[in-house]
């Protein structure tokens, strides 16, 4: 854990005690959420396909990033997770996840390799209503951990938003391909390895249509980091992307 994190959490116990923010337990400062709650995360990374972090095999041909982490499957403990922090402001989950994905990526060796960590954009309309984008705090805390330059605004999502988890799977594609475009005056990414976070990971049609342009923007390498994958025998179209 960073020093200055260590601090915060600290000076900030003795007003405002530290919660977990899935069941609301009271923790200790230097928690992201109670043992009980984290226990039923099941972190599931190891089990995944190394390519596609799914299970069993996506259609690897399909895919527009070079590979993928993903932490725990998504359902029960870490749906509820993935919930407090799209929606009600649970900060530690995202630095709990970044954490997290830290450590599959030092295990896999991926670290060295990337240059630059960005996030799954979100709409202006989407970003007044929520307050924060959920991606973009997994991201930051992710670059931090990793001591690894951050960017969220590579990529900007486009006005007209269209819930992803509204949609058919097969219509996820086509939407996605139109609502995110390059940033104004992005930096130059040519030839480097860009992480790019997302909180859920379902058909993978977001992560794809912005590795696919982070590609047109000189992308050499794409690995998507992801707090939670569907798995097949999980019912999908329930949220994200
Ligand atoms: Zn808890
Ligand atoms: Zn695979």
């Amino acid at each position: 854990m960073k020093l200055s994190r260590k601090i915060k959490g600290y000076i900030s116990d003795w007003f405002l005690p530290n919660r977990c923010p899935v069941c609301d337990k009271l923790i200790t400062w230097d928690k992201f959420v109670c043992a009980d709650c984290e226990k039923e995360l099941c972190e599931i990374s190891d089990t995944l396909c190394p390519v596609c972090a799914k299970k069993p095999c996506a259609d690897h041909s399909k895919l527009r990033f070079d590979c993928a982490v993903a932490l725990y499957p998504f359902r029960n403990k870490a749906k509820e997770a993935v919930y407090a922090l799209k929606y009600h402001d649970g900060v530690n989950i995202g630095e709990l996840c970044a954490q997290g994905l830290a450590n599959v990526l030092r295990k896999r060796g991926l670290v060295q390799q990337i240059d630059i960590i960005t996030c799954v954009p979100m709409s202006r309309d989407r970003l007044k209503k929520r307050k924060r984008n959920h991606s973009a705090v997994i991201a930051k805390a992710l670059a931090d951990e990793l001591d690894k330059p951050f960017d969220a605004k590579l990529l900007v999502h486009l006005p007209g938003d269209v819930l992803q988890h509204r949609l058919k799977a097969g219509e996820r594609a086509e939407n996605a391909s139109k609502v995110f475009k390059a940033g104004a005056q992005h930096r130059d990414i040519k030839g480097l390895t860009v992480l790019i976070c997302d909180d859920v990971y379902t058909t993978g049609a977001t992560l794809n249509s912005c590795s696919a342009l982070l590609r047109t923007m000189g992308a050499e390498r794409i690995i998507a980091a992801c707090a939670a994958t569907t798995l097949r025998d999980e019912v999908e179209n329930k949220d994200e992307a």
